[in-house]
């Protein structure tokens, strides 16, 4: 599955739950990023300016680092996609992989939240964590990368029928109880649900 949303919108948050619920691994490619960069890897030194900056970094570059994380044998039977694709090249690349790899999405949810409120949530976590792309600068540098590059890419899942809309505004249980409760009307249930399933 993919979790796709502006930033801001609590795809993290919700990508976290999601991996535990479901047991599937949550992969982010911004997490992978910072921590590469806080650990001064070659990779981390070389993208460290783009990040901080709010931009993307090149996909060439981000579409190898996924493909060498989904043959992690954790990724096996299934994972959990946060922040990638974020482009139509991504998005093709993806399709490569996963045509290669014999498997296939089972949807994308998409976390839907409105400026005001998004913005808001951002200058909230750079005063907890001082995230450097959380300057209201990058903030709002990020939001429009997102409008114009990313935003593109819900059109092409819905048009798969792949799309999974989910209202990101309310506590992270209530959104996260929205999401569970869609994703088991597509017949994705949480790990525990299967479990008990295959022993009836
Ligand atoms: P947010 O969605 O809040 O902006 P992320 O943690 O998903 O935060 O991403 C942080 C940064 O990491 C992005 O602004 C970008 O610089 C980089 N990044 C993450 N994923 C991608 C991607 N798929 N393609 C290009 N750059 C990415």
């Amino acid at each position: 599955m993919l979790i796709v949303g502006p930033p801001g919108s609590g795809k993290g948050t919700q990508a976290k739950r999601i991996s535990s619920v479901y047991g599937i691994p949550d992969i982010s490619t911004g997490d992978i990023f910072r921590a590469n960069i806080k650990n001064g890897t070659p990779l981390g030194v070389q993208v460290k300016s783009i990040v901080d900056a709010g931009d993307y970094v090149p996909d060439s570059l981000t579409n190898a680092l996924v493909a060498e994380r989904l043959e992690e044998d954790d990724a096996r039977n299934g994972f959990l996609l946060d922040g990638y694709p974020r482009t139509l090249e991504q998005v093709s690349s993806l399709d490569d992989l996963l045509t290669e790899k014999g498997q296939s999405l089972d949807g994308v949810i998409q976390l839907v939240a409105d400026r005001d409120e998004v913005v808001a949530r951002l200058t909230k976590r750079a005063q907890e964590q001082g995230r450097v792309d959380d300057s209201e600068e990058a903030i709002r540098h990020r939001q429009e990368v997102y409008l114009r590059e990313t935003s593109p890419l819900i059109d092409v899942y819905r048009d798969r029928g792949l799309l999974i809309e989910v209202d990101g505004l309310g506590g992270v249980d209530e959104v996260g109880s929205r999401i569970t409760q869609a994703l088991a009307g597509r017949g994705i249930l949480p790990a525990s649900e299967r479990d008990s399933e295959s022993v009836a």
